[in-house]
């Protein structure tokens, strides 16, 4: 399979390419076998490097050296892109609003929402949006052509947003008392699996931009002036959120193919 890679062969399935590649990452033997493999397999290959290398070499010496790179740890950049801190802080930032207005203005009439309550469910889609964004990702065509690209990669990046966003909520609604962890963290993984669903269609940003403007509009903006917990936040309708998340994940297990497309 070495030798037919080397080759550049096109008649290697997709599918056999990736794995290669994806083995070649952890294999220094295999790595040694294809290093070996190319100036017997694909002597045109070896003879265009060696001519670059030539040609660069007098070039590189005398080049000014990069300012050395501060190092991130392996497990950070394996789940975080440097994109989505900037995200996640304003994530921590929109809860601390929203527990010191909690705190400025207590409930005076009974049953008004904790603003804690109303951003809960779509404080997460902040941070899926810049988990697989395009725009935001200067390095997202490199990223989209790695062996490792599509469903994982995302799930990997949505679930180390929900690591550090579910964490925050929790505190801060064991602080202000108002509600169950139930009452929002389903909402929150349900908005969360609806958004990476819907990226399918629409890509991943835009969907959970859309979703956020739709409770924005559709439940805080009313429960702001009618001081009720709006309707779809009542334990009753749980079994609902359940459900939402059931046929978000169902959507993304279905259409697990599609992420890898750039
Ligand atoms: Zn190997």
């Amino acid at each position: 399979m070495i030798a037919d890679y080397a080759r550049g062969d096109v008649e290697l399935p997709a599918d056999t390419v990736w794995a290669l590649e994806s083995h070649l990452e952890t294999c220094a033997p295999c790595r040694g076998r294809l290093a070996a493999a190319v100036p017997t397999e694909a002597p045109g290959i070896a003879a265009l490097v060696d001519s670059v290398r030539a040609g660069l070499e007098p070039q590189l010496a005398a080049a000014v050296r990069a300012p050395a790179r501060r190092r991130r740890p392996r497990w950070v950049t394996a789940w975080l892109t440097p994109v989505m801190a900037p995200w996640l802080a304003m994530t921590a930032a929109v809860t601390l609003v929203a527990l010191l207005l909690d705190g400025a203005a207590p409930s005076a009439t009974l049953g008004s929402p904790s603003p804690v309550l109303l951003v809960a469910p779509v404080l997460p889609l902040c941070g899926v949006a810049a988990a697989w964004s395009r725009g935001l990702d200067p390095a997202h065509e490199l990223t989209a052509s790695t062996a490792r690209a599509g469903l994982p990669l995302l799930l990997r990046r949505t679930a180390a947003v929900l690591g550090v966003v579910l964490p925050g909520l929790l505190v801060e609604g064991w602080l202000t008392g108002a509600m169950t962890a139930a009452q929002w963290l389903l909402p929150s993984l349900a908005f969360t699996s609806a958004a990476l669903a819907l990226g399918t269609v629409v890509g991943v940003t835009r969907a959970a931009a859309g979703l956020a403007a739709v409770w924005g509009v559709a439940v805080v903006a009313p429960a702001w002036f009618t001081q009720r917990v709006p309707v779809v936040l009542e334990t009753s309708l749980l079994p609902l959120w359940g459900l939402v998340l059931a046929l978000g994940a169902g959507a993304v297990i279905a259409r697990r193919n599609v992420y890898s497309a750039l």
